[in-house]
């Protein structure tokens, strides 16, 4: 049987994706490897939102390089956002690929799997096969959004993901009661940007719609979603996670800095002011919310008094969960045409750090006032002897158990707690 190996970094959607992509070599014929060197054909799934990842995908590309001369049989697929429309430059770089294709664009990659004798997979390409990757999880990522309209000036998503492409109600429900019936628990629904889904469908269906009808699957337990732009999430969507139990009290909502000046720079299309006002409006309908977010640190002309404004935003926003990164210009973004990258690396390392160090201080606050109380953990894996999980508002949870929790809801009292996790005993 020949073996495939997937190689992925990036968001959740390059996740979700290569969880398609295996599904589709599973019910071929192929059969998973656990490294490039036990593989006759290597997917490399990219990301290029900043330099640092784009060089690790240069990397791999050279150790890819080197195994081909030595192995020429083995074939190589990139997808993901290294790839653009135009793959001419591409092919030119990397002669010994042997096929590039666009995220998500499967019809391709099936036409060059018919091509090398591989059968056509006619059906949803997720649940075809063996699906190896079900196998080992009670969880699915599901797209339900392609692509990017904002043009958030740093961004490099729109042009490698293409407009906004939202995928059919009917699909979608008919791909999940199908995971249900193999066993999974809980969905996540995946956009660049979820709060535009369906505004391009017939009948104009939002999110809300979705997750109401994706709540009477019996047998599903937890439906969550990512992620919402602060300039489009409805009262509508956050009424639905008030009312529908099924929906987890989570939410990702980046809010990228904390100047008025620099999110107009930004392109994001809100004030703070306008997400203060937001985050009121949810804590008011959802007490029980958990927020993450993300934060650019040292984007073109950000002053130190600008940098202040986003380590204030923290402190008094209470998120649970920080994302945050260092300004990383690219090519062909507005911001790369119009501003200079003029903050020094060691004063955006600096800036980082300081934001990880605060945030790490208010998750430990956070985090510790679950201490004695009870959660509910749906069980992913075990790691080291012990079983590990999420909670609703999605805080990893470990404990040890000499039962299989695999797959199941388990209720945990809270013993231990840090910024980045929470440690307890399962209750039988
Ligand atoms: N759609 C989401 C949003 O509206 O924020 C997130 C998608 S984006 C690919 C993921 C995160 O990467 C962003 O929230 C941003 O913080 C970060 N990011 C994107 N472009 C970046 C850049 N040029 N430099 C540094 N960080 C960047
Ligand atoms: Fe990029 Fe902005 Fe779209 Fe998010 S909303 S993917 S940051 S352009």
């Amino acid at each position: 049987m020949p073996r495939y190996f997937i190689w992925t970094i990036g968001c959740q959607m390059n996740k979700a994706e290569s969880q398609q992509i295996a599904s589709y070599l599973d019910s071929v014929g192929y059969q998973a490897a656990n490294s490039f060197f036990h593989a006759d054909l290597v997917v490399l799934n990219t990301c290029v939102v900043r330099q640092s990842a784009e060089n690790r995908v240069l990397g791999t590309l050279g150790l890819l390089k080197g195994l081909k001369n030595k192995h020429p049989n083995l074939q190589i697929l990139v997808t993901g956002c290294l790839v653009n429309s135009d793959t001419q430059e591409l092919k030119r770089r990397f002669p010994y690929v042997d096929l590039l294709f666009k995220s998500g664009d499967y019809p391709e990659l099936s036409a060059w799997g018919q091509k090398q004798g591989i059968p056509v997979e006619q059906r949803l390409l997720r649940y075809a096969g063996n699906n190896s990757w079900i196998a080992s999880s009670p969880y699915a990522l599901i797209p339900v959004i392609q692509g990017c309209d904002n043009f958030c000036s740093y961004c490099i998503v729109p042009y490698r993901r293409g407009r906004e492409v939202s995928r059919r109600r009917e699909e979608i429900l008919y791909e999940v009661e199908e995971l249900v019936r193999r066993g999974i628990k809980e969905v996540t629904l995946l956009g660049q940007n979820v709060d535009s889904y369906g505004h391009d469908l017939p009948g104009h269906p939002g999110l809300a719609d979705l997750l109401s009808e994706l709540s009477s699957i019996d047998d599903l337990a937890r439906i969550r979603f990512l992620t919402n732009h602060p300039k489009d999430i409805s009262l509508r969507l956050i009424e639905a996670i008030a009312s529908i139990n099924k929906v987890c009290e989570h939410l990702e909502l980046p809010v990228q800095a904390g100047d008025d000046d620099i999110l107009r720079a930004m392109r994001r299309g809100y004030t703070v002011e306008q997400y203060r006002e937001l985050v009121h409006t949810i804590r008011r309908k959802v007490p029980q919310i958990s927020l993450s977010t993300d934060i650019i640190v040292g984007f073109p002309g950000e002053t130190e008094e600008q940098f202040e404004y986003s380590l204030s935003l923290v402190k008094e926003m209470g998120f649970d969960v920080v994302h945050v990164a260092a300004y990383s210009p690219r090519p062909g973004t507005i911001a790369w045409r119009e501003y200079q990258d003029n903050i020094p690396a060691e004063v955006k390392k600096e800036r980082l750090h300081k934001i990880e160090e605060l945030q790490a201080a208010i998750a430990g606050e956070i985090n510790s006032q679950l201490q004695g109380r009870e959660v509910e953990v749906l069980v992913e894996g075990s790691k080291g002897g012990k079983w590990f999980g999420r909670t609703r508002s999605n805080k990893l949870v470990f404990f040890e158990d000499a039962g299989d929790w695999l797959g199941q809801l388990a209720r945990v009292k809270i013993e231990k707690t840090s910024p980045w996790s929470l440690g307890g005993e399962v209750k039988k």
